[in-house]
């Protein structure tokens, strides 16, 4: 039996191996279990997920939620990854991946921009660059998923998604959908009130600013990049920065004036290039990636009197 032979009337469950799967009714989607989840974060590092399901559209998105319901399952949200700390005994409950949820409509007339959760940031960022729209060059950088990065307010360069965010459609545990305002969503510096909170980013709509030539907003895109990739280390694993920035001190100055650049905790180290990045340098486990983030906080703390907070979200048990 495939996916393609569903929608089916009933969940049907099949195994394969140790593993089994579950298609659900009415839908083509497919939740299945023991899914590592190592190869779907930015740390390359985690357990497997008890369940995982990476539906296709809003019906199958539904259709996983209420299976969640009636199975008694918590749910835990997984985007591009780019900002997570799996453990290393995985996560009991369903994982719902959002990067098959993907569409982009661009409105040539006003500027705006609606797209799904799971469309990769860089992306969008290139695709309004050459239609010669600005408003997201300092995005091409962030590894994330539109929705991840709604939820983060991600940001570089000065801007983030509050500068330019007009709404973005969540939808409730219980699956009702809602449209809510950058107001609504209580933006600040890397945070809003969807983190922790259970409510699924389906879509955001961006508002930019058309009309600009397609070259010179290519143009300061590459350049972005390219300033990032000069002083950040994105040859290896990594989730980005790992500590908040306790303005108006970044976490990257104390932690380097704290001579912790280059220390290693198994196969985790603080990057050279950039000490608020934490490298995996083949092969660290998720556990030697926490310990090294106690082990700075601590000598932060101790030789700045200030506890760093970590951006990097954390999920499981460590
Ligand atoms: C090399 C590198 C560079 C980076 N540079 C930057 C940078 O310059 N600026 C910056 O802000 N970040 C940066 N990051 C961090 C990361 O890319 C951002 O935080 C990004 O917004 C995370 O998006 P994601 O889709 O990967 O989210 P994930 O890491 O998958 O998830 C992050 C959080 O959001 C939740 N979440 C994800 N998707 C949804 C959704 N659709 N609905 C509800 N909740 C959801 C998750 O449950 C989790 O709590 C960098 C990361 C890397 C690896």
């Amino acid at each position: 039996m495939n996916s393609s032979q569903h929608p089916n009337p009933i969940p049907i469950s099949e195994t394969a191996g140790d593993r089994q799967i579950i298609y659900l009714p009415g839908t083509k989607c497919a939740i299945k279990s023991q899914v590592p989840l190592a190869s779907l974060t930015s740390f390359r590092v985690g357990g497997p997920a008890q369940w995982y399901v990476a539906p296709q559209n809003l019906a199958e998105l539904q259709a996983s939620l209420e299976w969640s319901r009636s199975e008694g399952l918590a749910v835990t949200l997984i985007g591009a990854g780019s900002n997570l700390l799996v453990s290393d005994r995985g996560l009991t409950g369903l994982v719902i991946g959002t990067r098959h949820l993907r569409y982009s409509r661009f409105d040539l007339g006003t500027g705006q921009l609606t797209v799904a959760a799971g469309e990769p940031l860089p992306r969008v960022a290139w695709q309004v660059a050459e239609l010669g729209w600005q408003g997201l060059e300092w995005a091409v950088g962030i590894p994330g998923s539109v929705g991840g990065a709604v939820v983060m307010n991600a940001g570089a360069h000065k801007s983030c998604i509050a500068d330019i965010l007009v709404s973005a459609q969540v939808l409730s545990p219980s699956g009702q959908l809602e449209t809510l305002t950058p107001d609504q969503l209580s933006y600040s510096y890397r945070t809003s009130i969807l983190q922790g909170s259970q409510r699924l980013v389906t879509q955001a709509i961006f508002q930019l600013q058309p009309g600009a030539d397609p070259q010179q907003v290519l143009a300061a895109t590459t350049e972005h990049l390219e300033q990032r990739r000069r002083t950040q280390p994105y040859h290896l694993p990594s989730c980005g920065s790992v500590f908040r920035n306790p303005l108006p001190y970044t976490a990257g100055w104390l932690i380097e004036q704290s001579g912790l650049k280059g220390y290693q905790i198994g196969a985790a180290q603080v990057a050279q290039r950039h000490a608020n990045f934490i490298l995996n340098c083949g092969g660290a486990k998720a556990n030697d990636i926490w310990q090294l983030i106690r082990y700075v906080q601590h000598h932060v703390e101790e030789r700045w009197s200030l506890l760093l907070e970590p951006e990097v979200k954390t999920i499981g048990e460590f």
